[in-house]
């Protein structure tokens, strides 16, 4: 079960660990002021039971057949419920939600906050998002769970088991990073009795069983990781080093630290990502929050294109873009930069920029942010990354993929089923039940399907490159220029 922002999917593998069938629900999301999204926690449960019901039907299999199930979920997303009834407080407030963020400007501790859970305090969390819930739930918390989405699932498909995994608790900003334990002085920081929150498993193990009501028989739910992390196991990044950039709505990319805690001197988040085994494992991440958004950007705002697709062939139909350059900041920018202030431009124009030229524009500015985020994890690990991994909607479009390789300077390796947060679950919770082997075993059903090598000179990257840097720092003082001038 792959429960995403925008649809719940559901996927079925097989012993080969290929994909045998899988179907989608969609999911709304809701914007109730600006800033704020919200989606409704019944829909989601109801989405996933559907699309999950629709594969078994689709693959014409019964659950009987089923191994086990492994969830991997929109991460930080918030559910309060109450115990009793089983009905949420209030609306799920969603990742991208910004409702919380003058709360968490206002608070103090922020190095012990980033030296226990590895992360910067901010409202796409889900800490300040409980706190607000509990503000406005009108229940004593003594009746109210905390769940993120994983943990809402299994307890709607267990008929009650409260669990969570740690790769989705290190996103709470309530747990301790390196014991995996929810943290008293986090907590306290926050407000949020320990009651409330769920009890931590391994990502890979038998955690509870699906009522045969649901889906026509017991099945274990044996896999739970937060979809980026399930995406760094899917594409079989275990050891340290591996990385995977996944190029959705916006690029998240995770490098494989081991089993030591990381701490980023260049202002990317620590994180934990799904272990096999009962020992922890730990990511480095840095998000970029507008990449495949520019090209909808491209498609509805502007209409300069009518599918993401064509991008693909307007971008190869020019040598260059003259000089241009587009930095997608419409919501400020994420790693490593985190400047909310800032704000998209357009810079570098002349009388030969077009159509094509702003499309190529755009495609290679999802590159270029992706090699800021790359630059910051080699210089935190002390070390060039050999390969990037790499998968989500966007990678489809070869044009990118080529320049990534190009701008990077080091191979991009698209593999054969780019579903890999899906698989990563299916990993997890086949490898719990003895359906799979081992990791050996997982590392050799990944497969790569293409390899784009760089070809562009040094010289011309190098040149490419500083032109970016600067355009980035324009789009920086034009953020906080604004801001200068609409501040009190
Ligand atoms: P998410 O999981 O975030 O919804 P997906 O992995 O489904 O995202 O990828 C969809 C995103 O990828 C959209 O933002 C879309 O604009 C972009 N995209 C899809 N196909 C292409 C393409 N061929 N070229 C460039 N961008 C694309």
């Amino acid at each position: 079960m792959d429960e995403g922002t925008t649809s719940a999917r559901a996927a079925l593998y097989n012993e080969e660990g290929r994909r045998v069938a899988a179907q989608s629900e969609p999911i709304e999301c809701f914007y109730p002021q600006p800033g704020w999204v919200e989606q409704d926690a019944e829909a989601i449960w109801r989405a996933q039971l559907d699309a999950t019901r629709r594969t078994l039907a689709a693959a014409n299999i019964s659950a009987r057949e089923i191994a086990a199930v492994g969830i991997a979920n929109q991460r930080e997303t918030t559910i309060v419920w109450d115990k009793n009834t089983g009905r949420p407080v209030a609306p799920a407030i969603v990742w991208q939600c910004r409702r919380t963020a003058a709360y968490c400007d206002a608070l103090a501790q922020r190095e012990m906050v980033r030296r226990k859970t590895g992360l910067v305090i901010d409202a796409y969390f889900s800490a300040s998002k409980i706190r607000w819930l509990l503000d406005h739930a009108g229940a004593s918390p003594r009746d109210l769970l905390f769940g993120n989405v994983d943990t809402w699932l299994i307890w709607k498909l267990t008929g009650g088991t409260h669990v969570t995994d740690p790769t989705n608790a290190s996103r709470t900003m309530l747990m301790n990073l390196e014991s995996g334990d929810w943290d008293d002085e986090l907590l306290n920081l926050f407000g949020i009795p320990g009651e409330m929150m769920p009890r931590i498993v391994a990502s890979s193990g038998v955690c509870g069983t699906a009522l045969a009501e649901h889906l026509g028989a017991e099945i274990p739910i044996a896999g739970i990781a937060g979809d980026q992390q399930a995406a760094l196991f899917g594409q079989a990044c275990f050891s340290p080093g591996l990385s995977k950039n996944t190029y959705g709505t916006g690029c998240f990319a995770l490098m494989h630290a081991g089993a030591h805690a990381p701490v980023s001197r260049h202002r990317l988040l620590a994180t934990r990502a799904a272990s096999p085994d009962r020992t922890a494992q730990y990511a480095v991440e840095g998000s970029i929050f507008i990449a495949g958004a520019a090209v909808q950007w491209l498609r509805d705002k502007l209409q300069l294109i009518s599918t993401a697709a064509e991008s693909e062939a307007l971008a190869a139909s020019v040598p260059d873009t003259g000089g241009a350059y587009l930095v997608p900041a419409f919501v400020g920018l994420g790693a490593p930069y985190w400047d909310s202030s800032a704000r998209g431009l357009f810079t570098g124009i002349t009388a030969t920029t077009d159509r094509a030229r702003l499309v190529r524009a755009t495609l290679e500015s999802i590159a270029y942010q992706t090699r800021d985020l790359v630059d910051a994890m080699e210089a935190d690990a002390g070390q060039k990354i050999k390969e990037l991994r790499v998968d989500g909607g966007a990678t489809a479009n070869n044009f990118l993929m080529q320049f990534q390789a190009d701008i990077l300077g080091c191979p991009i390796v698209r593999p054969a089923d780019t579903e890999t947060t899906a698989l990563g679950a299916a990993y997890l919770a086949g490898l719990a039940t003895g359906y799979f082997k081992n990791m050996e075993e997982l590392s050799r059903f990944w497969r790569s399907e293409r390899v784009f090598q760089p070809q562009m000179p040094v010289d011309r990257r190098e040149e490419l490159w500083a032109g970016w840097k600067r355009a980035v720092a324009q789009c920086r003082f034009v953020g906080s220029e604004q801001a200068r001038k609409t501040s009190p």
